[in-house]
């Protein structure tokens, strides 16, 4: 493959980005490699500025449902543009995204937009901090919540252990408030909440993970979180960033028949224009500023091109038969893959919720960060390369999702397959 503009490109950017780059993942570390630029997408390809096409898997990193460039959401943003690009000031559509939101998820009575994931999670645990007057929150170890400071911490070397940043700049002072807990184990997650009875304000959770590869709650987890919380006031989170919209319209929660207090999302109610946005319960919801005192706030919060590129989203996915047909295309990528890794001999442990779907290196189930460690990491980097050069493009990262979109069509999922059978065969 011929990536001669794009090494320039980065030797160009290392200059004046640090690392080249401006969100850490993009930079094919865990891979050993270089990022390719993007110049161009269009329905389920990516194109470099060395003309290299790609079947995507990334979206976008989960925005990109319905593909790249949809005619119906391109012709809807090029049209609010021509309005004026940001007022500052309420608009008729942040009303019309709102109601699409709590029409479609369970828990979301009332919703605040933002303009990122980040910010809806920071948001949330603040509200939830106000709302019970309590500085405890429990995460859980390998389930990612964007970079604020309570967020960017892990386990130590137990369950019970108080967070320690994961990140120079993270004050050790602000980070022992976060209690980590591991996946899918509800003793942990007992243990910690009896150890800090009547401190812990929230559980946050990825009520399907999606950050350390694809990783569905084992049965009765969530329902478990739901109790807990229930019987100790603590407000539960689900963080349905990037599993809202995507594992069916009204998110994980209508999936699995679990509602939270509240509920934070991003990437694909913004049709990837930068978004996010944090909901619940109305009792809770009325305590953000200005109809309460907890504060938040936003420059660009509910921007106009934004809310159309998301409004026009919504609408396409609302459409009947949509979640069904990206079900089947879904089945058909994971099992085709997992069944080339098994005529190969090549041992992988494959993991699918919809359309967010992984194939572990492992021959050991994963269900939590520390069997999702175990992967072969090694391996991984030589299939994501190999798979790389048979134009196929999948997150530069054994601990990341594939995404499949609605623009895949059944010749895109095959030639994937084969070009797995391939890259499997050659490991
Ligand atoms: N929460 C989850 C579950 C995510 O996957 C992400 C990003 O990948 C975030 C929060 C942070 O969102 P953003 O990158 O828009 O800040």
């Amino acid at each position: 493959m011929q990536n001669s503009r794009s090494t320039k490109l980065f030797q160009q950017a290392l200059q004046s980005i640090p690392g080249g780059v401006n969100s850490p993942v993009r930079a094919f570390r865990s891979v050993g490699s270089d990022p390719l630029f993007i110049k161009k997408a269009l329905g389920p390809r990516i194109y470099d500025e060395d003309g290299n096409a790609f079947i995507d898997y990334v979206g976008s990193w989960g925005p990109m449902i319905l593909g790249h460039c949809h005619p119906q959401v391109v012709a809807a943003i090029k049209a609010a543009v021509d309005n004026g690009a940001s007022f500052g000031a309420p608009t008729e559509l942040e009303i019309t995204l709102a109601e699409m939101v709590i029409d479609a998820v369970p828990s979301i009575e009332m919703v605040r937009m933002v303009s990122s994931g980040t910010e809806a999670t920071m948001s949330a645990i603040r509200l939830a901090r106000g709302y019970t007057g309590r500085d405890n929150i429990l995460k859980f170890s390998g389930c990612y919540h964007g970079h604020s400071d309570s967020l960017l911490v892990k386990a130590g070397s137990g369950a019970a252990t108080f967070g320690v940043p994961d990140s120079p700049g993270v004050p050790a002072d602000l980070a022992k408030h976060t209690l980590t807990a591991t996946y899918n184990d509800l003793d942990s997650v007992r243990a910690l909440v009896a150890a800090n009875k009547g401190s812990i304000a929230c559980i946050i959770v990825e009520p399907v993970a999606g950050n350390m590869g694809t990783v569905p709650p084992k049965e009765g987890f969530l329902e478990g979180l739901r109790s807990i919380c229930s019987e100790e006031g603590i407000v539960l989170i689900f963080d349905e960033v990037m599993s809202g919209f995507r594992v069916a319209y009204g998110g994980v929660q209508e999936l699995y028949g679990v509602t939270p207090d509240m509920t934070t999302l991003g990437k694909i109610i913004g049709g990837g224009l930068p978004v996010g946005a944090f909901g619940g319960k109305k009792e809770i919801m009325s305590l953000l500023s200005p109809a309460g005192g907890v504060y938040q706030a936003g420059t660009l919060s509910g921007n106009p091109l934004a809310m159309t590129a998301g409004i026009e989203t919504l609408k396409l996915l609302k459409q009947p038969g949509f979640y069904q047909k990206l079900e089947e295309k879904s089945a058909f990528v994971a099992e085709g893959i997992a069944k080339a890794a098994k005529d190969a001999g090549f041992p992988i442990y494959s993991t699918r919720v919809g359309s967010m779907f992984c194939a572990f290196f492992s021959k050991d189930p994963v269900y939590d960060w520390d069997s999702a460690a175990k992967c072969d990491t090694k391996a991984f980097a030589n299939y994501f390369k190999a798979m790389l050069n048979e134009g196929i493009y999948l997150a530069p990262s054994q601990f990341e999702t594939a995404f499949v979109g609605a623009s895949h069509s059944t010749e895109d999922l095959e030639l994937t397959i084969a070009a797995a059978a391939k890259c499997f065969k050659a490991l």
